[in-house]
């Protein structure tokens, strides 16, 4: 069971961002993105200071987690002998922010500004080329020391950042029981606990009982009680004991998606689809997979092909044959995934939504 060591949300917990800092480290550097950053700056560095630690250098440029960007970043935190790194922003950045972290030895502190991903508690870094074409999961020896989720920034940031989270937390409930399945049956070392599996299935209800409320809320400017369960379903709840394992047919389905043109659809929003392609191919009742239907189109996810981009449908073949490749997390369902059964299982998809909304 892998997770970060301190998990911190609440409105203002900003605030206390020194104090946790000072227990880790003397100089920290902030890796973020350069948006993300001018909204947060003033207030990281005010409770920096008043800690008695402040901030020893900062990079704000990124844009995407490349290996370019982690080494370059790396020596300038290296140069300024930073001994803990600071991730503020999105995915990227944290994730930007992680690899640094462990290529210089020093622990990580995730500071999200928004939720479109779990990203910030895990123990694994996303990398991507510069043109957003998924490279490699880089697993990390291990999660942040501390993840600090101030409801008052993350709910402030466009309601699209919430739904794009909330459907990359859909797939936790439906990726990590089959892969813990696929694990069990291979007889690996890397059994889940029922722990963390519980904890996914936990996500899974906050998402259905809290999901469109929050995002109502987000919408009118409130900080309720069903922002603050979805934001701790999504930060913490989703990826909870995984570490950055877990992944399944949602997540395959995303990657081999983004491997063709036309995809104008975010990570959160394609592995949502990919997560009701991954319901079908498992074969759940048809009622099981219209009601998570019917949420995600009540949130604005895509529930058919043609709301994920302009895509030629020739090039569908490649996306499932992509989404099949051995090494990725396709490999992880517990039963063998073929590309036909991927296409299959997308055209399926497809005709549902089609029916159900007309
Ligand atoms: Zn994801």
């Amino acid at each position: 069971m892998i997770l970060p060591a301190k998990y911190v949300q609440g409105e203002g917990v900003i605030g206390k961002l020194g104090s946790y800092v000072k227990q880790h480290g003397e100089r920290p550097f902030v890796v973020a993105g350069r948006t993300s950053f001018s909204k947060v700056r003033a207030r990281v560095q005010a409770s920096l200071l008043a800690a008695g630690v402040p901030i020893r250098g900062f990079d704000d440029t990124v844009t995407e987690c490349t290996r370019a960007k982690i080494v370059e970043i790396a020596a300038k935190a290296e140069e300024k002998d930073a001994d803990v790194i600071i991730g503020c922003g999105g995915g990227k950045a944290v994730d930007t922010a992680k690899a640094v972290a462990e290529s210089l030895h020093v622990p990580v502190i995730s500071v999200p500004t928004q939720c479109a991903t779990n990203a910030d508690g895990m123990a694994d870094a996303v990398i991507y080329s510069e043109d957003h074409k998924f490279q490699q999961d880089l697993f990390l020896s291990q999660g942040p020391v501390l993840v600090l989720v101030d409801t008052d920034i993350v709910a402030r940031a466009p309601p699209m950042y919430l739904v794009q989270g909330m459907g990359d937390a859909l797939a936790a409930a439906f990726e990590k029981p089959a892969y813990a399945a696929s694990q069990r049956a291979k007889k690996g070392a890397d059994l889940a606990t029922s722990a963390a599996l519980e904890v996914n299935m936990k996500c899974f209800s906050t998402l259905m009982a809290h999901g469109i409320q929050a995002k109502k809320d987000v919408e009118a400017g409130r900080l309720t009680e069903s922002v603050e369960a979805v934001v701790e379903a999504i930060k913490l709840q989703s990826g909870f004991g995984f570490g950055g394992g877990g992944c399944a047919a949602a997540h395959a389905t995303h990657n081999g998606l983004t491997s063709i043109p036309g995809i104008s659809r975010k990570h959160g929003e394609i592995v949502a689809f990919g997560t009701l392609v991954q319901m079908v191919l498992e074969k759940r009742p048809m009622g099981e997979v219209e009601r998570v239907m019917r949420w995600c189109h009540e949130l604005g996810l895509p529930i058919r092909v043609s709301e994920l981009g302009k895509i030629d449908r020739k090039d569908m073949f490649l996306a499932a044959d992509k989404a099949c490749d051995p090494g990725d997390t396709m490999s992880a369902m517990p039963f063998l995934v073929t590309p036909k059964m991927v296409l299959d299982s997308i055209e399926e998809v497809d005709r549902l939504a089609a029916s159900m909304f007309p």
